[in-house]
């Protein structure tokens, strides 16, 4: 099933309950419902962009409606399952709630709302970004949703579950689809790359799924996004090329001059990085999310959180072990600070300041300074001494 025209996620998009990517704890759940006979009159499903809300929302349409069902397997030939798979059943509405507060037309929504489905067993109303509702078009649901017929079923997807009215809150029970794991969406990767016949190295994978923050959709668009660029055989170089991310070897040179206080070489890998074209406010991510491993590795040298290959690991070990806990500490929530400030107006100077002082702790007056000064005067001594007795100063 290789895709030539269709975007990677539209062509993998999940198409039953087992295919959804990382929300086993809600489709297992509204398979019980289904398989039960007791779905909810209406669900409110948050969580983050590309993790499955609106596809979940239509299969548990298709669950409902598929003519072998109610169902927790719809069988996805049949007609209502065809239909509500492109978006064209008459009875599974569908409301973008971001465009024009999603309704042209309260009066005649709410005068349709509890009508009886025309085909369906069930009507579905799916409102997306449903937080920017209009107030008008919240009342035009409310009655409904505060009085169901039965015959009608919502799904509420928001990103931002805190705008949501509390009187719908209230009446509907909720759902948090998560950000997928590093691990899950990596497998997801492969097993995709496998069907579409691409290569990816470690490299490569490790860089698209990291790319797409957790989302699904995000990765599968940063593939699609590398794909165009480099053909179907992808190396972590080409990756981080496309994307203007920063290569471990890049991100290796940042912790070391952090570590060996080394402004100068700091201050250059910053500029020739610049002069490269890399986004610098990408490279501060990166840096953060990079120092964040090392800190996870020194802090728990045993943990399995990072999810990732054992060559990767143990790259990242290596440089983990030159630096204290409280230098780690103190650079990484240096780096994230810079990282905010890089939003709100100058990109390079909070950058900077942040790597000077990250690798200068006797330039700072705080307390973690202070512990990181102490923590590398330490070591130097430790190194010193291993050099005499290795003979090599
Ligand atoms: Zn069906």
């Amino acid at each position: 099933m290789a895709s030539d025209h269709r975007s990677l996620y539209r062509a993998h998009r999940p198409q039953t309950f087992a295919d959804v990517v990382g929300q086993r704890h809600i489709t297992e759940t509204l398979s019980h419902a289904v398989a039960a006979d007791r779905a909810h009159h209406a669900y409110l499903f948050t969580g983050p962009r590309g993790t499955g809300k609106t596809s979940t929302a239509r299969i548990l349409a298709k669950a409902l409606n598929c003519a072998d069902g109610p169902t927790a397997t719809p069988c996805g030939v049949c007609q209502p399952c065809a239909d509500i798979a492109q978006g064209a059943h008459v009875d599974v509405v569908e409301i973008d709630a971001a465009s024009h507060g999603g309704v042209d037309d309260v009066r005649d929504l709410r005068d349709r709302v509890a009508l009886a489905p025309a085909q369906a067993r069930t009507k579905v109303y799916i409102v997306d970004e449903c937080h920017m509702l209009s107030t008008a078009g919240w009342n035009a649901f409310l009655r409904t949703v505060e009085e169901p017929p039965g015959h009608v079923l919502f799904v509420f997807a928001t990103t931002e579950p805190h705008k949501v009215l509390d009187t719908i809150t209230s009446r509907t029970q909720r759902f948090d689809f998560r950000r997928v794991n590093t691990a899950t969406l990596a497998a997801h990767v492969d097993e995709i790359a496998a069907v579409e016949s691409l290569t990816l190295d470690p490299v490569a994978r490790d860089l698209v799924v990291r790319a797409g923050d957790g989302s699904v959709r995000d990765t599968l668009s940063v593939l699609d996004q590398v794909r165009a660029f480099v053909g179907d055989d992808i190396g972590g170089e080409a990756v981080a090329e496309v994307l203007g991310t920063v290569g471990a070897d890049e991100l290796a040179e940042l912790a070391e001059g952090i570590a060996a206080g080394d402004v100068a070489g700091l201050c250059a890998l910053v500029g020739r990085l610049a002069d490269a074209g890399v986004d610098l406010r990408q490279l501060a991510g990166d840096a953060v999310e990079h120092l964040r491993r090392l800190l996870l590795l020194r802090a728990a040298p045993d943990t399995d959180l990072l999810e990732l290959g054992a060559d990767t690991t143990a790259q990242l070990r290596r440089q983990a072990s030159g630096m204290a806990t409280a230098e780690l500490l103190r650079a990484t929530e240096l780096l994230a600070e810079a990282q905010a400030a890089m939003r709100r107006g100058n990109i390079r100077l909070p950058l900077e300041i942040a790597l000077i002082k990250a690798a200068q702790p006797e330039s700072a007056g705080d307390p973690g300074a202070l512990a990181a000064r102490v923590e590398r005067l330490e070591r130097g001594e430790a190194d010193a001494g291993r050099r005499v007795a290795g003979d090599t100063a």
